[in-house]
């Protein structure tokens, strides 16, 4: 058997194809773009690059992107008094904060500060908050897009049995909610769970966001499990070669052979998680202008 292949790419392009009509209706009704406000503090180079992608494709849904590149040694007090000014500004419905942050800055703190309405990023204690008790709000753009791909995939989720692994306020614990929201029998593993390989067995899904290279093996799965590969390493170069492979969390060339589906990386949930961060962002804007979102 050989698993279908989850084609993130493909989906994620339709997904932004769909933001770009809403965005247009948006902007017909508001009489302005939607509008998404980018953070970035200090000169990280993968950081750089995300922000850039991100700005780009904001543009091409036609949405305004504001971008707002912060020396290293930015204080606490001049990121915090920008993220108010970004709360306040109505032309800016989506905050993100791109992180990690500068080792000198308070990331929680600044997190938090974020209007739980303008938090298209879903990490701040409100949002985490509704999401736990199921309330409409803005959810990690990670997880929610490895969940439309599950359920492209499967149709209903109802009874079967996930397995996390991976329990990080970013990936883990939000895909564990949403799982769960789906009426799946949900187990959080990670880096203290006693026989991975078994409790994995069990799993109708497995979500692996753990960041090991190929951690996940073929025989650690259930015969026809959907699994979602979140994990993104990238191995040392081979001789002569400049860049390292992009590998993910499964062990893909032997996990295909026993998996049902299975997304690839790179192509399955990386370009999801900027595609559901403009849905974000447009939900966002809708919600803040007193209009019901389009389904
Ligand atoms: P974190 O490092 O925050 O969390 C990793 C989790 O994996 C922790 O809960 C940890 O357990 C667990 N873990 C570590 N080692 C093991 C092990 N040997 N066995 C079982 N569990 C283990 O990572 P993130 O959640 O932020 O990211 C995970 C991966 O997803 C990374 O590769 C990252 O690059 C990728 N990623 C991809 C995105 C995308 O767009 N596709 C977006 C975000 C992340 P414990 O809590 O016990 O330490």
């Amino acid at each position: 058997m050989t698993a279908t292949l989850i084609d993130g790419k493909a989906f994620a392009a339709s997904l932004r194809e769909q933001v770009g009509e809403l965005a247009g209706a948006f902007e017909a009704r508001a009489g302005r773009k939607a509008g998404l406000a980018v953070v970035l503090v200090g000169e990280d180079p993968a950081s750089q690059v995300y922000v850039a992608s991100k700005a780009k494709q904001t543009v091409a849904c036609g949405m305004a992107s504001f971008e707002h590149r912060l020396p290293q040694d930015t204080s606490q007090d001049a990121l915090i008094a920008l993220v108010d000014r970004l709360n306040a500004d109505p032309a800016v419905d989506g905050i993100l904060v791109q992180l990690p942050l500068p080792g000198h800055l308070d990331e929680q703190a600044v997190v938090a500060r974020i209007s739980p309405d303008k938090d298209v990023d879903g990490l701040t204690p409100t949002s985490t908050g509704r999401l736990a008790l199921g309330l409409p709000g803005l959810v990690p753009c990670t997880p929610l897009g490895s969940l439309m791909l599950l359920k492209d995939q499967l149709g209903s989720l109802s009874g079967l049995d996930a397995v996390v692994i991976g329990r990080s306020i970013l990936v883990g614990k939000p895909m564990a909610q949403l799982l769960l929201a789906e009426n799946c029998t949900v187990t959080i593993a990670h880096s203290r769970t006693k026989d991975l390989p078994d409790v994995v067995r069990r799993a109708d899904i497995v979500v692996a966001a753990v960041g090991r290279p190929e951690m996940v093996k073929a025989s650690w799965l259930k015969p026809g499990a959907t699994v979602i590969d979140v994990g993104i390493n990238r191995l040392p170069p081979e001789p002569g070669a400049e860049k390292g492979k992009l590998v993910g969390d499964v062990d893909f060339a032997e996990a295909r052979a026993v998996a049902g589906a299975i997304t690839p990386v790179p192509g399955g949930v990386g370009p999801m998680t900027i595609a559901v961060l403009l849905r974000n962002s447009l939900v966002a804007a809708y919600r803040n202008e007193g209009l019901e979102v389009p389904e």
